[in-house]
C-alpha cells in the first residue's frame, strides 16, 4: 500500500510541475523547488489534524513608518498612538468571540503579526499576551510566534514581556542589511538596530528566531545580497525566510514608480542561489 502512494504521490508531483511549466509558464527549476517545498510542508501538516483544530492569527496594524514596497494594512504609530488602547479593547471582545465560536477545537499555533506587534508599549503588549492565555487552551499549540519585525520597535523591555509569556519564536526582521537600501526603503532604522534587537533576544533566551529577508529591492543585486546574507549568517539566527519583492498596486513604491525607474530591480538565478545556499547551511 505504501508503494502505491509512493507512486501517486509521484504522479502527482510530475503532474503539479508540468501544470506549473505548461499554465504558467515556470521554469523547470521553480517548478522542481516548488514541489520539493510542498513536499516537505505536507510532511509537517500530516500531523496536524486540521478538520478539528484551528490557527489563531493576531494582527496589529501599526509600525513605526510605512516601508516604500508595503501594501498590507497597517497605518503609521504617530497617527494612531492615541487610539492603540481603544483598539486594543475591540481586538479583545473579537479573541472572546473566536474563542466561543472555536471553543470545541484543538488551538494549534498562535501567530501575532502586523503590522508590527512591538509597537505595543510593553503594558500594552502584556495586556494582549494575557489575554490569549486566559481566552485559549494553549497545551496543544505547537508554536507561538510573535513577530517582533521592525527592529526600531524592539526593546529589552518588549522582549522580556513576551519571555513572561509562552512566546516560543520571533522574528526579527532586517529585509537588507544594507544601510542605502534600508533608507530608500523608509525603514527608518539601522543596520545596528538589527543587530542590536537580535543579539538582545539571543541574551534573553530566546531559542527559535527567523530573520526576514527580501530580494529585489531597489538597486540590490548580487553584490548586496550577498552582503545581508553574510551579516545574517554571522548573527545564526534558527530560520531564514527569503521574500521576492512583489509590488501590490497600493504600495507607494508601484504609485510613484516613475521616480524609482533608474533604479535597477533584480532577483537573479545567481540571488536566489546565493539565499538558497545561506538558508540551508
Ligand atoms: S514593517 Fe511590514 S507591515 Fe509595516 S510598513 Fe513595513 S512592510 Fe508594511
Amino acid at each position: 500500500r505504501m508503494q502505491a502512494q509512493i507512486q501517486v504521490q509521484r504522479q502527482d508531483q510530475m503532474q503539479a510541475r508540468e501544470q506549473m511549466q505548461a499554465k504558467y509558464y515556470v521554469s523547470p527549476k521553480k517548478a522542481d523547488l516548488a514541489v520539493r517545498i510542498a513536499e516537505r510542508e505536507r510532511r509537517i501538516l500530516r500531523g496536524i489534524d486540521t478538520r478539528n483544530g484551528y490557527s489563531l492569527y493576531i494582527g496589529i496594524p501599526f509600525c513605526p513608518s510605512i516601508c516604500l514596497y508595503c501594501s498590507f494594512s497597517s497605518s503609521p504609530l504617530g497617527l494612531w498612538e492615541k487610539r492603540v488602547d481603544d483598539y486594543l479593547d475591540a481586538l479583545l471582545l473579537e479573541m472572546r468571540a473566536c474563542r466561543d465560536f472555536f471553543s470545541p477545537r484543538t488551538l494549534h499555533t498562535v501567530y501575532v503579526g502586523g503590522g508590527t506587534p512591538t509597537t505595543l508599549t510593553p503594558r500594552q503588549m502584556d495586556r494582549l499576551l494575557c489575554a490569549v492565555e486566559e481566552l485559549f487552551d494553549l497545551s496543544h499549540a505547537m508554536e507561538f510566534t510573535v513577530e517582533a519585525g521592525r527592529p526600531d520597535s524592539i526593546t529589552k523591555e518588549k522582549l522580556e514581556v513576551l519571555r513572561a509569556h509562552p512566546v516560543t519564536r520571533i522574528s526579527v526582521n532586517p529585509q537588507t542589511m544594507n544601510q542605502k537600501t534600508l533608507d530608500l526603503i523608509g525603514r527608518r532604522h539601522t543596520v545596528e538596530d538589527t543587530v542590536r534587537a537580535f543579539e538582545t533576544a539571543r541574551s534573553l533566551g530566546f531559542d527559535n528566531i527567523n530573520m526576514d529577508l527580501i530580494v529585489g529591492l531597489p538597486g540590490e543585486g548580487i553584490e548586496e545580497v550577498s552582503h545581508t546574507m553574510e551579516m545574517v549568517e554571522k548573527l545564526r539566527p534558527d530560520d531564514i525566510t527569503v521574500h521576492a519583492l512583489a509590488l501590490k498596486r497600493a504600495a507607494r513604491l508601484a504609485l510613484h514608480m516613475d521616480e524609482y525607474e533608474k533604479i535597477s530591480f533584480q532577483a537573479s538565478d545567481q540571488i536566489m542561489e546565493r539565499c538558497e545556499a545561506g538558508c540551508s547551511a
